[in-house]
């Protein structure tokens, strides 16, 4: 068993960065308190909250300020975002038809079919051959019944393939039909700017320990029209939005985290896109007749790849890389170790071998050219096992 394992599975979750765990340390010190406590320590608490929130809402591109500002409702992570997006803006629409993709994380899916199961009626845009969602068929929808739509959800970034959806063109075709658009920006937050103004977007989710901020906090920016009905009841924190206490030192780890990744985003992304183009070339070259990275016609994320490598079994592979020290993933974290097929990848209509044997390593902050250099080595060698038909772990 090696010294030490090379994580590169960031897109499940990322280690906390030390900054962001200093300023929760002092948060939790200094701003303990409920912050909707009357008293001092409570005043303290609220303060250090609202100033987390505004700063989290600026570097996702909203405006917190003025007459109409954008808000932000913290939650328990991208699920309950999403679940609060999708839940609670079809309610505040009034509207019975909702249109997501065919390439949306578990928790857009399963509140979907929820919602379907209700008496929603749901439709899914397909994808394209490299992980696109077809704007054409968005168009027909949305042509053929705006008026009945209450909100269409795209997610932004894909979990699995790292392909870049087109939000900025399927905002227009929102805007233009006058319909609600969430993207779930859990996987493109902090990695690319998010330009929620620009963008006009009604909402978007986001979740702390995607970009190594702490695990147990995520968001809901909204736009002021955009008022969704709760999902949780209770108190009347966050505007009657979400009841429960908040934390303000969960909400400054937060914008620390992001902040990070605004300061540094050029330097990392351009480092972290040469790193997994090595990782890339290393697995091709180490695989009888050709890995393939799935989505590779499309603008993706730089520290994302998803390679298949025909003819092996995608379990298997990840046990073996595993045993080796390398920590990757089959798809999303929430569907690995199910034995179910991606829906992103069958949506793109590849071939099963590749849908089979498909495994995605995720890059992050934290990881060095050492890292990637030892990984490919590590790597190379359970292939050769493989391919030779010996033990898996060896
Ligand atoms: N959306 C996307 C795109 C994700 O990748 C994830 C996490 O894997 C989620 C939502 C759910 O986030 P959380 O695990 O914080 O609930």
């Amino acid at each position: 068993m090696p010294a030490r394992t090379i994580y590169l599975d960031h897109n499940a979750t990322s280690p906390l960065s030390p900054a962001a765990a200093e300023a929760m340390q002092a948060a939790w010190r200094e701003a303990f308190a409920n912050p909707s406590s009357q008293h001092a320590a409570g005043r303290v608490a609220r303060r250090t909250l609202e100033e987390a929130r505004a700063q989290i809402v600026r570097l996702l591109g909203g405006d917190p300020s003025g007459r109409s500002p954008d808000r932000l409702v913290f939650t328990s992570g991208g699920t309950e975002a999403n679940t609060l997006a999708l839940r609670g803006l079809m309610t505040a629409s009034g509207k019975e038809r909702l249109i997501i993709s065919a390439m949306e994380h578990p928790s857009i899916q399963a509140t979907a079919d929820a919602l379907a199961d209700e008496g929603y009626r749901v439709d899914r845009i397909g994808l394209t051959n490299a992980g696109v969602v077809r704007l054409d068929q968005l168009e027909g929808l949305l042509a053929e019944a705006s008026r009945e739509v209450g909100l269409v959800s795209v997610i932004a970034a894909s979990n699995e393939t790292g392909v870049l959806q087109p939000i900025g063109a399927i905002a227009q075709l929102c805007a233009s039909a006058g319909v609600w658009l969430h993207t779930d920006a859990t996987q493109l937050a902090g990695k690319h700017p998010l330009e929620f103004r620009y963008r006009n977007l009604t909402a978007a989710t986001i979740a702390a320990h995607k970009f190594n901020g702490p695990l147990g906090v995520g968001a809901l920016l909204l736009a002021p029209a955009a008022t969704p009905a709760p999902v949780l009841r209770g108190g009347f924190q966050q505007a009657g939005l979400r009841a429960g206490t908040e934390s303000a030192a969960m909400a400054v780890g937060m914008a620390v985290a992001l902040q990070e990744w605004a300061d540094k985003r050029t330097e990392r992304v351009r480092r972290l896109q040469d790193l997994r183009d090595e990782l890339e070339q290393g697995l091709a070259a180490s695989w009888l007749g050709g890995a393939v990275v799935l989505g590779s016609d499309s603008p993706r994320l730089e520290h994302t790849t998803c390679v298949a490598l025909p003819g092996a079994d995608r379990q298997a592979l990840v046990m073996a890389y595993d045993l080796a020290g390398v920590a990757c993933s089959t798809g999303s974290a929430c569907a690995s170790g199910s034995t179910e097929r991606s829906p992103t990848l069958l949506a793109m209509g590849l071939d099963e071998t590749l849908v089979d044997s498909a495994v995605r390593f995720s890059l992050g902050a934290t990881t060095t050219a050492a890292e990637i250099d030892d990984a490919v080595r590590r790597i190379v060698a359970v292939n050769r096992r493989l391919r030779a038909g010996t033990a898996v772990c060896g």
